[in-house]
């Protein structure tokens, strides 16, 4: 029978089967074999939201993942505890939405970038939501008046929210509605306060649990697939403090910051980095202010870290 990955708790996957009625209970499942994405190894082979097989044990209420559907789409990340692995976020999803504050927390740019750089590859559309408004101060509007050109210039659709004074609920209820959606953000920046006025009774319990693995104590983190009363689903990831890529070349981190892929089809070189190699496209729209500032700077760091991590040579001083 089929059902779909609603939570993973470490070894075991809760399935909601799909010829169940809505309220019947999950079926914890265990899967055996190791898995890869790409040539990485995962740290764990399903996601919330994935669509497997199940086999029910003998006598048992629990049953064994016996095959993965083919997915859709996904969103992985490097693995924060094992840099050369990917750990699976979610996968089959329409979109994403990334919960951000200016104040209590305040939001890196990088942050932004780099949560974009997770669906960008997948073509998976994402919202850009700013929470808190209620508590911004002249600085913050300023800022986010900014940060909404940036943007809304590449392209991505940006609501402002404040879960306090309901402020832009309407709108974050109407891109719910109906669409699968992945919901991530640093811990503390209203997420569970956010989908609490939109669906009350709806307690968002995701969190990090430590688990002992003979290698030392590291965190894992775990996500959770909810229906909308009013239509659409949502996964709440736990809160995400870093991202980091190990899946990615840089020419792969080039094509999905999407202003530099447009940019650069007009570069001399083929393979051009745009580092500091002549006549580039991208660094000429840069000093233009055609591309934003912070964005180039996001992209370099990003490049040379995986440079760093995978122990290539990158070109500094030029070719
Ligand atoms: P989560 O970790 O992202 O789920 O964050 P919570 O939903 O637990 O919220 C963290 C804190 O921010 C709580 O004290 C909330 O009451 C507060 N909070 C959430 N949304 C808003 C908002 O729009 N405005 C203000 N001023 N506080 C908020
Ligand atoms: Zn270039």
């Amino acid at each position: 029978m089929i059902g779909t990955i609603v939570k993973s708790t470490g070894n075991w996957y809760m399935v909601r089967r799909e010829d169940a009625l809505p309220d019947a209970p999950v079926v914890a499942c265990r899967i055996k074999g190791k898995f890869k994405l790409r040539q990485f190894k995962l740290t764990n082979p399903v996601a919330v939201g994935d669509r497997v097989v199940i086999a029910v044990e003998p006598g048992q209420e629990t049953a064994l993942i016996t095959e993965i559907l083919p997915r859709r789409n996904y969103v992985a990340r490097q693995s924060p505890s094992r840099k050369h692995s990917l750990h699976l976020l979610a996968a089959n999803i329409d979109q994403a939405i990334l919960i951000v504050t200016l104040r209590e927390p305040n939001v890196k740019l990088g942050f932004v970038d780099r949560f974009l750089l997770t669906t960008e590859p997948h073509d998976i559309p994402t919202v850009i939501v700013f929470n808190k408004i209620d508590i911004h101060h002249e600085a913050e509007n300023e800022y986010l008046t900014h940060m909404k050109s940036i943007y809304s210039d590449i392209g991505y659709t940006l609501l402002e929210t404040s879960a306090a004074t309901g402020a832009g609920l309407e709108e974050f209820k109407a891109v719910l509605h109906n669409k699968t959606t992945l919901v991530a953000g640093h811990s503390g920046v209203g997420k569970s306060t956010l989908v609490n006025a939109i669906q009350p009774q709806l307690t968002l319990r995701t969190s990090e649990i430590s688990d002992y693995s003979g290698k030392g104590q590291h965190t894992t983190t775990f996500a959770e697939l909810y229906e909308l009363s009013f239509g659409g689903r949502i996964i709440d990831t736990p809160g995400i403090k870093e991202l980091a890529f190990i899946e990615l070349t840089p020419r792969e981190v080039a094509h999905n910051f999407k202003e530099i892929f447009v940019s650069s089809a007009a570069c001399k070189y083929q393979d051009c980095q745009h580092i500091n190699e002549p006549f580039c496209a991208v660094k000429a729209d840069v000093q233009r202010g055609h591309i934003s500032e912070t964005r180039y700077q996001n992209y370099l760091n990003i490049i040379g870290e995986i440079a760093e991590l995978n122990n290539w040579e990158i070109h500094k001083g030029g070719f």
